[in-house]
């Protein structure tokens, strides 16, 4: 028996005087559908919601909680739906609460370097704010043109330029949040540093919808660097250039904003997908490295010394894309890599795996033994200079599905193992939800997961929040 009521007639009509008729979707099954699944390729981890709510405030939201906790009703928090791990998925059908309305940047504070904003917010629209100031917001994903700012801060999400300015909660410095009990809270603020009591916040970022829901986001913000350049660099062997990504730190004394890893069966994906000639045609893999300053010329130097550390790790060849239009076009192959590999098969896995940078090429070399050992196709890509590589597991188009279902856990653990092997875990941005949740074991202690379920009891006694996700109860 379900521990949770079905949303009735009655739950409805409380629904739409909370948020009106017209942001109400029930017994609409082409609306439901649409958030039923986030973009996790395989649609087996799709559930339908019984009902969608669209709220336009924090006060809306808290009703919307108050009615479903004391129904005993599943909420789950809904941002652009760009998710790969079915975290933003109704797992227990219930109520979907879909934050796309609440999508105003509230205040762009140029003396504090700050900007406040709604969580439905698509997040590229936030640098398209801040330019016109000076400032920009560095957190931001690869994902940043369809993505919200919320969904980002409940994934904690990491994007190429987490090698030199960190990930989303770095920047969070505020968080109104509506609690499954329907409570209202603000957390921190516009200050920078602030240690009176626990750091609620990072509680909060990365907790998948699970603790809490976000109606007010305040971020911290940088000087927009006044020059960039990216180098494009091709190597003979997959191990030559994850070698280098360590290099080019430690010897080369540079930290880039980015350093992307792609290799030969990736960057292919891409260019055919984008209708465009072979970036490296020789390469067997390409780093894509990001360099950014105060000037043009401390960005010369400081690619004129990861230039050499990238040759004298065996590079073939180092292309310098120093103006706009050359550097779109070596970061849309980037941004493109995984659109192009989902078109290859519905029957695939998007892994996230991360490791200490310095593991990166034992964690490749392990990824291709395992690629070998069953006989799949294996591309591997992402942003090697945080340790964080996204390897997709293709079905082998002649197995049966019958094959596939079986031998896929067995990849995941024998992949999940190496990483955890080598100090890494299974996620580094994508996050748990469900599709990964029954391999949290191989990395947490149980010690370590008694202390994440006694924080979700205390915050949502009934389990009402996105139950389900990133561990079992
Ligand atoms: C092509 C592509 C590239 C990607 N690149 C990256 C990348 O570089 N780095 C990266 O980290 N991810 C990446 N992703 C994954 C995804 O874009 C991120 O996880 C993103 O942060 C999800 O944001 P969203 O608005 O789509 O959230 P959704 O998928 O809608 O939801 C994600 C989670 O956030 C919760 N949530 C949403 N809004 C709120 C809120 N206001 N309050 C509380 N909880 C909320 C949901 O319940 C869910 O658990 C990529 C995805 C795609 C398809």
């Amino acid at each position: 028996m379900s521990a949770y009521n079905p949303v009735t007639p009655d739950d409805i009509r409380a629904l739409v005087r909370i948020v009106g008729p017209a942001h109400v979707v029930w017994k609409d099954a082409e609306k439901l559908e649409a958030c039923s699944h986030d973009e996790t390729p395989d649609r087996r981890w799709a559930h339908m919601p019984e009902a969608v709510v669209r709220p336009r405030s924090a006060d809306e939201i808290a009703d919307v909680l108050k009615l479903a906790n004391r129904r005993r009703i599943p909420v789950t928090p809904r941002g652009a739906g760009s998710g790969l791990s079915g975290s933003a998925v109704p797992l227990h059908g219930g109520i979907v609460l879909h934050l796309d309305r609440m999508n105003r940047i509230l205040e762009v504070d140029r003396e504090n370097m700050v900007v406040v904003v709604e969580p439905g917010v698509v997040t590229n629209e936030i640098n398209e704010a801040l330019r016109p100031a000076g400032l920009f917001y560095p957190g931001y994903p690869m994902s940043l043109e369809s993505c919200h700012i919320g969904g980002n801060v409940a994934m904690n999400a990491g994007g190429a330029k987490a090698v030199k300015y960190g990930v989303t909660g770095r920047y969070v410095l505020g968080l109104d949040v509506v609690t499954p009990s329907g409570e209202v809270v603000q957390l921190g603020g516009k200050r920078v540093k602030d240690v009176t009591g626990y750091d609620l916040i990072q509680l909060m970022v990365g907790s998948e919808g699970t603790l809490g829901v976000f109606t007010r986001i305040t971020l911290r913000l940088l000087p927009l660097p006044r020059a960039s350049a990216d180098l494009l660099c091709a190597f003979r062997s997959v191990a030559e250039a994850v070698r280098a990504v360590p290099r080019m730190m430690t010897r080369g004394a540079v930290i880039p904003a980015a350093i992307e890893f792609m290799d030969r069966d990736a960057l292919r994906a891409a260019a055919e997908y984008l209708n465009e000639p072979p970036a490296a045609p020789d390469a067997e893999a390409v780093l894509l490295v990001t360099v950014e300053g105060a000037s043009v010329e401390a960005v010369e130097r400081d690619y004129d010394a990861l230039g050499r550390e990238v040759l004298a790790a065996g590079a073939i060849e180092v292309f310098v894309a120093d103006n706009r239009a050359t550097s779109e076009r070596v970061w849309r192959l980037r941004r493109n890599v995984s659109e192009a590999l989902s078109l290859l098969s519905r029957n695939q896995s998007n892994e996230d795996i991360v490791v200490p940078v310095a593991e990166i090429p034992r964690l490749v070399e392990g990824v291709q033994a395992l690629s070998r050992k069953w006989g799949l196709f294996m591309p591997c890509f992402g942003h090697a200079g945080d340790g964080n590589m996204h390897v997709r597991i293709v079905m082998d188009p002649a197995w049966t599905m019958e094959r596939w279902n079986t031998a896929l856990p067995e990849v995941l653990k024998e992949l999940y193992l190496l990483t955890a092997a080598l100090g890494g875990t299974i996620s580094g941005e994508h996050g748990i939800g469900h599709k990964r949740k029954a391999y949290v074991p191989l990395v947490l202690s149980e010690a370590h997961l008694n202390l994440m379920r006694a924080v979700k009891r205390a915050l949502d006694p009934h389990n009402i929040l996105n139950p389900g996700k990133k561990f079992d109860l």
